[in-house]
């Protein structure tokens, strides 16, 4: 069984407990107006330029096609055809135990470090089959952990749940209304799976991204502060917005509108988790 990857990171140190290889599985089934992956996002091989370097010869457009909805995209033929080989496919198919193989050559040193691997997206669990077929093949041989929106069938959360060692769960907007808005999903199967997980007694990690005017209100920080700790959780990770997300777009011949303003400062709030009893720690 195939899965289909966008990139490994061999030593990553924000993804979970100590040093680990980051695996990021390709498709997500959100499509958050701030993703700073947006290579991640569909299921379907794509290629990306890189600006560094780049020429501005114009080789890889004269390569690139004209899709359906009328959008430009870049091409394998764009590959060959740039002079500084900085357009790059992202979305290579691994087999499990080819994946697996790499993964368990880097066992014992991320072991050593406290660490394991992670599970990464877009959204993992949209490769379900895949990605426990994987956690199957590693479980008791190094440390597993899913980075997950949580965005999955309850049924394929509960046995990715039971077969992971970790998760880190992100939690974005409480109000459907607003993740519709801003993620392109309603967030009921969400907020399902992580009461799943804050009961299941799984470690685990809540993190909460702080996009300035979206989910860092006062009013959206309450209601998960409120949320998590109905679930018996008493710690949460804030990520703030990072302003270089937008970056990737253009390699991928797409525009960036986030749909809020990207330099208004993010506000950390973390006197509202405090007031629930909750430590919050800026990341
Ligand atoms: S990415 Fe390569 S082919 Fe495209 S404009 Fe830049 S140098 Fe030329
Ligand atoms: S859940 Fe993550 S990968 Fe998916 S669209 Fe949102 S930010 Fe991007």
């Amino acid at each position: 069984m195939k899965g289909r990857i966008f990139s490994i990171e061999e030593f990553a140190t924000f993804d979970g407990p100590g040093i680990r290889m980051t695996v990021f599985l390709k498709g997500c089934p959100l499509r958050c107006s701030w993703c700073h992956n947006p290579e991640s996002q569909q299921m379907g091989v794509e290629y990306a330029r890189s600006p560094n370097g780049c020429l501005g010869c114009g080789r890889c457009l004269q390569e690139a096609e004209i899709t359906a909805d009328g959008t430009k995209r870049l091409t394998a033929a764009s590959v060959e055809a740039c002079p500084r080989s900085l357009v790059r496919r992202c979305g290579e198919d691994l087999e499990v135990g080819e994946l697996c193989d790499r993964i368990l050559d880097n066992a014992a040193i991320l072991r050593m470090n406290g660490g394991g691997v992670t599970f990464s997206g877009g959204e993992p669990l949209l490769q379900s089959d895949f990605l426990l077929a994987c956690l199957a093949a590693l479980q008791g041989r190094i440390h597993t952990a899913i980075q997950t929106c949580g965005y999955a069938e309850g049924e394929i959360f509960t046995k990715a749940l039971e077969h992971c060692d970790y998760m880190l769960y992100d939690l974005k907007l409480m109000s459907p209304t607003l993740h519709r808005q801003f993620c392109r999903a309603d967030n009921a199967k969400i907020l399902q799976n992580y009461r799943t997980l804050a009961a299941s007694g799984k470690p685990f990690v809540t993190r909460i991204p702080l996009i300035p005017g979206v989910t860092d209100t006062v009013e959206n920080l309450s209601a998960i502060a409120a949320f998590v700790r109905a679930q018996g959780v008493s710690y949460v990770e804030l990520l703030p917005y990072n302003r270089m997300a937008g970056s990737k777009y253009a390699g991928l011949l797409r525009p960036f509108s986030p749909g809020f303003d990207e330099d208004r400062p993010v506000e950390l709030h973390t006197e509202i988790f405090e007031k629930y009893g909750i430590r919050a720690k800026k990341m």
